[in-house]
């Protein structure tokens, strides 16, 4: 199937999730997620009218955006604070801060780099398997108070990977979200939902959805 065609198919799977939630597809924001695919597909991505990719590891988006300038990458996977430097550099924003000490890192660095980077939050509320990252519930106000409504990394909302067969999971966000809003006093922006759970994670409320497979097909790209 070519790309074209499997982004049409796509684009029908969200024009009925969000028929079916009531909500306008035009405000429902679609990350294509590119790891582990090869930069001639995200080219090709990008003649389709796509700007912006999803990457979960700092060198190999580091890799794509200097092969593709004029594209912007979004960094999905966990953080290490030794990589805090290269993905301040490389991607335009990240979605998997979780620790106040890496919020303090990024701080600095966006200073000295003289850069913006919008950020997301990412939650975890089940106590998955930590490898994947997040923070609890308890733990979000110490983070946000550790990012000091800091303009060069202006805070856009919480991201999550729920766990594959938890149905109740995209609601918990959402109600989480309303939550830190009121607390807070800010809008938050949601992203939830992959290839296998979109339609779910639209009706919950998800304003951005992360696309790797369905989008681009199996990842073929061999691991580093
Ligand atoms: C890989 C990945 C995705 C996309 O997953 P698919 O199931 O291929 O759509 C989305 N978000 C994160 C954080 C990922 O690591």
């Amino acid at each position: 199937m070519s790309l074209a065609d499997r982004i049409e198919g796509l684009r029908a799977r969200i024009q009925r999730a969000c028929e079916a939630a009531g909500r306008d597809p035009a405000t429902i924001e679609l990350l294509p997620v590119s790891k582990k695919q090869p930069v001639s597909l995200i080219r090709e991505a990008a003649s389709l009218g796509f700007t912006r990719f999803g990457e979960n590891y700092v060198q190999e988006g580091a890799d794509k955006a200097a092969a593709l300038p004029g594209l912007s990458f979004v960094l999905l996977g966990p953080l290490q604070r030794n990589k805090a430097r290269p993905a301040v550099q490389h991607f335009s924003e990240l979605q998997s801060l979780d620790r106040p000490d890496l919020a303090g890192r990024l701080r600095r660095l966006a200073e000295e780099l003289d850069v913006v980077r919008p950020v997301w939050i990412q939650v975890d509320l089940w106590d998955e398997a930590t490898k994947l990252g997040g923070c609890t519930e308890a733990e979000l106000p110490a983070l946000i108070e550790a990012l000091g409504g800091d303009p060069r990394l202006p805070l856009k909302g919480l991201m999550a990977i729920p766990p594959p067969e938890n149905r109740a999971a995209f609601f918990e966000l959402a109600a989480l979200r309303e939550r830190l809003q009121q607390d807070f006093g800010q809008r938050l922006r949601l992203s939830m939902g992959m290839s296998g759970d979109l339609e779910e994670a639209l009706a919950a409320g998800a304003d951005q959805i992360r696309i790797g497979t369905a989008f681009f097909g199996e990842r073929a790209y061999p691991a580093r």
